[in-house]
């Protein structure tokens, strides 16, 4: 059997894009899904904040999360048994010597955001009252930001793909890819498969999938964001309190299930492996956390790390590999691979199938030159 498609990986990337090619094409696609691990989203998906933001990141990014709100809002029948958004907030917070980042970010964003909002510190106290005054001079305030289930979305991805007559398997580590004639022969611990066209959706490992194909690394680099959980003050109801981003991300808190959610914001670059918290990232949280909150942490109740994967100008990358249509990447989702996978998703397929981008991706500023490879090269 040979496959139209094998994609690589099986994160929120990978899976997200086999579905939109069998979502997309009118034609009945064979299409493959590889995954080294026993679970799909063992690695980065698996450990979100689970955000989402439209004004996180560059704005192409905050063009396709835009993009992808609509699917997120209402997926199709049958993807998901619980909404994927639920209401949260984020603000961006300054103290005095930061309203200018303030100001700038309010005005990046402001004419493409709907409800987005400038608004003071004592306004900012009354939406989350965990701040202390001297931590919050000014704010852009997101009201439309949400919390995502990260888990329905992937599984729901992963279901649906199936459905369509996909098919996925774990434990399938990609060792080696050959191009022989117009075929991709792909080793894996499970096997060898053929395909006609392979996605690289390999989160942290994109780049180590495209030397085994003999083509050129593109330069992304992994890196490491710890995040940890903690209780918040019994006095303080928090639950429906935004999310709070130092305007400079030197930290974030974010209310979560009845516990608090809390990170450096820290991003240090390191090989893709299987990342774990350092101590030093968490004292530096809990300091700055404690510095700026009415938050006392005596007990990080769980901590996790994970990896944040960037091209080097910080924008996702979709597209055929410069010397190889066959190869298309879909890579460098940074801290935003959740809140932008149906855009991406969408893009992969459409330039898999030699569609064109409709007029609402040019209008979210997402163009086939923005996204392609072709810009490193
Ligand atoms: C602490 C933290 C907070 C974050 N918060 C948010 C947020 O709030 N909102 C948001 O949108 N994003 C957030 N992100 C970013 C988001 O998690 C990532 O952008 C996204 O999960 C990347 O998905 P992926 O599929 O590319 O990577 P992954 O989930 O890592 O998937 C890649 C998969 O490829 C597999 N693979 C690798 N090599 C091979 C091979 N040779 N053969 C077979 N399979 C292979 C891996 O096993 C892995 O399962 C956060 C990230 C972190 C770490």
């Amino acid at each position: 059997m040979i496959y139209d498609f094998i994609v690589v990986g099986a994160g929120i990337a990978g899976a997200s894009a086999a579905y939109a090619l069998l979502e997309t094409s009118p034609r009945g696609l064979k299409v493959l899904l590889l995954e080294r691990e026993d679970i799909p989203g063992f690695h980065s998906t698996g450990r979100s904040a689970a955000l989402y933001s439209e004004t996180y990141g560059h704005p192409v990014i905050s063009g396709l999360t835009r993009l992808s709100r609509p699917f997120f809002d209402q997926p199709p029948m049958g993807f998901s048994e619980h909404p994927i958004l639920t209401p949260r907030g984020v603000m961006l917070a300054g103290d005095s010597t930061q309203a200018q980042e303030v100001e700038d970010l309010y005005n990046t964003f402001k004419d493409d955001v709907e409800g987005l909002k400038h608004i003071s510190g004592d306004e900012a106290l009354k939406l989350n009252p965990a701040l202390k005054k001297e931590a919050v001079h000014s704010a852009m305030f997101e009201s439309r930001a949400m919390d995502m289930d990260v888990n329905a979305l992937h599984q729901g991805f992963l279901r649906g793909f199936k459905a369509k007559g996909g098919e996925v398997l774990n434990k399938a580590e990609v060792s080696s890819l050959e191009r022989r004639g117009n075929i991709w022969s792909v080793e894996t611990r499970a096997g060898e498969f053929q395909g006609g066209v392979v996605i690289n959706g390999a989160g942290a490992w994109v780049d180590v999938v495209a030397e085994m194909a003999e083509l050129s690394p593109l330069g992304f680099v992994p890196k490491r964001r710890t995040a940890f959980t903690f209780k918040g003050p019994e006095s303080l109801d928090l639950s429906e309190a935004p999310m709070v981003v130092n305007v400079n991300e030197d930290y974030y808190f974010k209310p979560d299930a009845g516990v608090i959610i809390g990170s450096p914001a820290d991003e240090t670059p390191v090989p893709p492996c299987d990342v774990q918290p350092e101590e030093l990232d968490i004292a530096i949280a809990v300091d700055l956390l404690q510095k700026a909150t009415v938050f006392e942490i005596s007990q990080i109740l769980t901590k996790w790390a994970g990896l944040r994967t960037f091209a080097p100008d910080k924008v996702p990358v979709v597209g055929s590999a410069p010397a190889e249509d066959s190869f298309i990447w879909v890579a460098g989702q940074g801290g935003y691979g959740i809140m932008t996978s149906w855009g991406m998703a969408r893009a992969t397929a459409l330039l898999a199938l030699g569609m064109e981008f409709p007029g609402e991706f040019s209008d979210a500023g997402v163009t086939v030159n923005a996204l392609s490879p072709m810009r490193f090269s």
